[in-house]
């Protein structure tokens, strides 16, 4: 395995083991974790890949195959939240919060790669996390569940990064199971694998990244938090997720605020097509999830208004071809968009949104099909058989 072989060039030893976790994308459900919500991610092939050794002697040292600059070394008892590090923060916060929670981690070597997309949306930074906090849980055999590892990417990312996201990116890449969706309550956790046979009902998904990312969202996401807090607040629950749907209107008449109104309308309605769109998979109906996609986007674009006009345009133009529904997912203001489209369409509708970028003045934007693959694993094989000494 050439991650093996290049952890081996840099460190002088062969790794202890390799690891690894995919980006995901989310299915419906946006902006609905830091309220309590429900979700619906499913993992994508894509994936952050690590081979890593224990260290004894304090010393952290992290290197990534898709970045400059070589390797990164720390040491495990100085570090430092929101101390920078650049693209190493990630691993490292997980270090940092693993030690935090009281977990002896005397050390690691790390080497990393990774095929998820960086920025897109689609969770790079959790597949990085996740595949760190997998490979220490199984390398200091600290016990930790599926849920814990999740929870500790998430720290990792909010407390040591010094972003505020919520727990499905981390979950998704951590649990997710291979040909399902995960239902997750973002408040208690509980969760269920949902089975979405996309190639056996003749469909596909189709992630549409614009790769573009406009500025406007790093500031917009805290924003949108604050609202729909303030949102909560004056409705009297602890999260929005306790506004159930048939109350959106009284709860809608006791605000005052055009902004945090809006904002709660999507809240609501979102977290109320997570429970269509489950309703409809327990059904067999997955065609039916498309419209309910597309209204999810309408939601986000002129309620929670996070759309930008790339990704409107690839909800329209998918639309217009044919596709069964679309909408962003991720947080927005660029990063990527789903499209789930008959298969035998695919190819179509691919080339009209393709055709309606080169239209509008876009680059063109990278279309591949989301096969709902598995969750964070241990590979430990494919070695070279001079590199399998000293692997666990
Ligand atoms: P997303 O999670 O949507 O891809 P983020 O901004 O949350 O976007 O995370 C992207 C960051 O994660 C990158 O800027 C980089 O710091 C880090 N990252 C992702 N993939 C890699 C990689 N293969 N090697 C090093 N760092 C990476
Ligand atoms: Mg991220």
């Amino acid at each position: 395995m050439r991650i093996a072989e290049d952890f081996a060039a840099l460190y002088g030893t062969a790794p202890e083991g390799i690891w690894e976790a995919p980006g995901r994308v989310n299915l419906i459900g946006e902006y609905t974790d830091f309220n309590g919500g429900f979700v619906m991610p499913l993992a994508l092939p894509h994936t952050a890949v690590a081979a890593v050794s224990r260290r004894t002697d304090g010393v952290l040292r992290l290197h990534s195959a898709d970045m400059d600059g070589g390797v990164v070394q720390l040491r495990v008892d100085e570090l430092a939240p929101l101390s920078g590090a650049g693209w190493a923060a990630y691993p490292v916060g997980v270090v940092w919060a693993l030690r935090e929670a009281g977990h002896a981690v005397t050390g690691a070597d790390i080497h990393l790669t990774s095929t998820v997309p960086t920025g897109a949306g689609l969770s790079s930074s959790a597949a990085l996390e996740v595949v760190t906090a997998l490979a220490l849980n199984d390398l200091y055999e600290l016990g930790l569940s599926r849920e814990q590892l999740a929870v500790t990417g998430q720290r990792a990312e909010n407390a040591f990064v010094g972003v505020p996201c919520g727990i499905m990116d981390q979950t998704a890449s951590a649990s997710c199971t291979d040909g399902h969706v995960l239902h997750l309550d973002t408040r208690d956790l509980s969760r269920r694998q949902i089975p979405f046979d996309l190639a056996g009902r003749g469909l596909r998904l189709l992630v549409v990244d614009t790769r573009v990312k406009h500025a406007l969202g790093d500031g917009a996401y805290a924003e949108r938090r604050a609202g729909c807090e303030a949102g909560a607040r004056a409705l009297g629950v602890r999260a929005l997720r306790e506004v159930a749907h048939v109350q959106l209107p009284d709860a809608l008449a006791c605000l005052s605020d055009e902004t945090v109104r809006r904002y709660v309308r999507h809240v609501v309605t979102d977290n109320h097509r997570v429970g269509q769109v489950v309703a409809l998979l327990d059904a067999g109906d997955v065609r039916a999830v498309g419209p309910v996609l597309t209204e999810g986007h309408s939601s986000l674009r002129d309620d929670l208004r996070v759309s930008c006009p790339e990704l409107d345009l690839v909800v329209a133009a998918a639309n217009a071809a044919g596709a069964l529904g679309a909408r962003m997912t991720g947080g927005g203001f660029g990063g990527s968009a789903i499209v789930l489209v008959e298969a035998a369409e695919a190819d179509m509708v691919a080339k009209s949104v393709t055709e309606a970028f080169s239209a509008a003045g876009y680059s063109a934007p990278r279309i591949f099909p989301a096969v709902p693959s598995a969750g964070a694993r241990r590979l430990t094989h494919g070695f070279a058989p001079g590199l399998t000494h000293g692997l666990k």
